[in-house]
């Protein structure tokens, strides 16, 4: 109820912020996803010290599971406390000193955002740009190496800005040719396609919660290989964010439980629940991912409308579409929003404008969602 009659300031001030109910919103954009409800019940109880026992334990269970979420045996797996992005920094910040020498594929926005943040750290970046809406090949790395040796080659798993999967065999093996480590950006690939980091040896890994794990934003899961953590000990410097310095994070995540800086605690409760609906779910969350998006991507096309990326280079996860000629993307999006509660992205970059990204990912990926989009959707653009 609203106060009209102007008393204390207090009342008015009472008035004008009553608190907050999110409307209803289908998230079929390229994050955040759509969170299940345990996952939020997660979120909201009650907090307990960073060093509580109990707290503890739970964050031992998270290392577990995201071992076993991002397949490796290491012992360096941690959560960064920040999104995606703060995962990014993380590795660079961690893995590069002034003159360190990276090789970094940029085909997208994330790519590029690899390669700046690179060059802040003090890196020597060398960029291999190749297509939007391709996925880069061996070949494409190899000449823009052209025969040096590189300390780091970085890739983007799943480029959420273009919706390509990019093979990563190719990469490790010119990688182990350049003399690097290889790092990649699985924030949108965990929990909607195998990242296999030991199978595939990838030495630096990060990701985030608001992608295919269906959780809220916040949190940055991160694995090092033993080689990239051998690499972190023999720094000539010391890592520039005290922040993000993984020697002092690994003291609070392992044994030493030493304080450095408060855990964002209830996001740490929602990430535990989400990694084990992931691995309740096993192998089938992949194949879901894949079925849900191939049958996206049929009735796409069968309404007319062009995928901008090539059939085998497509990321379930995410689905770009070419804005059809004559069709205000602004306009469509806006009212897929309003009338219909659905959220998607729109381009970004060359492709701002010109396509339309839609997220199926973590729990969002099911046949339903894919009903309702594509509904949604095709009445919208007959009118
Ligand atoms: C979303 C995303 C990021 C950045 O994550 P934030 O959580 O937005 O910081 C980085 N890389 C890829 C591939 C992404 O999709």
């Amino acid at each position: 109820m609203t106060d009209n009659s102007a008393g204390s300031g207090e009342g008015r001030a009472r008035a004008r912020f009553a608190a907050f109910v999110p409307p209803e919103r289908l998230l079929l954009g390229p994050g955040p996803s759509p969170v299940p409800e345990s996952i939020l019940a997660a979120l909201g109880r009650a907090t307990i010290g960073h060093l509580d026992p109990e707290f503890l334990r739970v964050m031992d269970e998270v290392r577990a599971m995201l071992r076993a979420v991002f397949e490796t045996e290491s012992e360096h797996v941690y959560c960064m406390s920040g999104t995606g992005s703060a995962g990014m920094e993380t590795v660079m910040v961690n893995l590069v000193e002034p003159g360190t020498r990276v090789l970094v594929g940029v085909c997208g926005v994330f790519g590029g955002r690899m390669a700046e943040v690179a060059r802040r750290a003090g890196a020597d970046v060398t960029e291999v740009r190749g297509e939007w809406g391709r996925a880069l090949t061996q070949d494409a790395f190899r000449m823009a190496a052209q025969g040096r040796r590189f300390d780091l080659l970085c890739v983007v798993h799943a480029e959420t800005s273009t919706g390509v999967l990019q093979p990563l065999e190719p990469l490790r093996e010119l990688a182990d040719e350049l003399g690097a480590l290889l790092v990649a950006d699985a924030v949108t690939s965990l929990g909607g396609v195998p990242v296999k980091m030991d199978a595939r040896r990838l030495d630096a890994v990060y990701s985030g919660t608001q992608k295919c794990l269906s959780c809220p934003p916040g949190l940055s899961p991160l694995a090092l290989s033993e080689r990239a953590a051998e690499r972190l000990r023999h720094r000539t410097r010391p890592v520039q964010s005290w922040y993000l310095d993984l020697s002092l994070i690994a003291q609070y995540w392992g044994r030493e439980r030493a304080y450095h800086h408060t855990a964002p605690i209830n996001m740490i409760y929602a990430l535990h629940e989400a990694l084990r609906l992931v691995l309740e779910e096993g192998d089938a969350r992949f194949e879901r991912h894949r079925r849900a998006s191939a049958a996206l991507a049929a009735g796409l096309e069968a309404m007319g409308l062009e995928l901008l990326v090539p059939k085998g280079e497509r990321l379930p996860p995410l689905t770009a579409v070419r804005v059809p000629e004559g069709v205000d993307d602004g306009a469509v999006r806006a009212a897929l929003l309003e009338k219909h509660g659905i959220e998607i992205g729109g381009g970004l970059g060359p492709l701002k404008g010109r396509a339309w990204r839609i997220g199926l990912m973590g729990a969002g990926a099911t046949k339903e969602n894919v009903t309702r989009v594509l509904s949604a959707l095709s009445e919208l653009l007959e009118r």
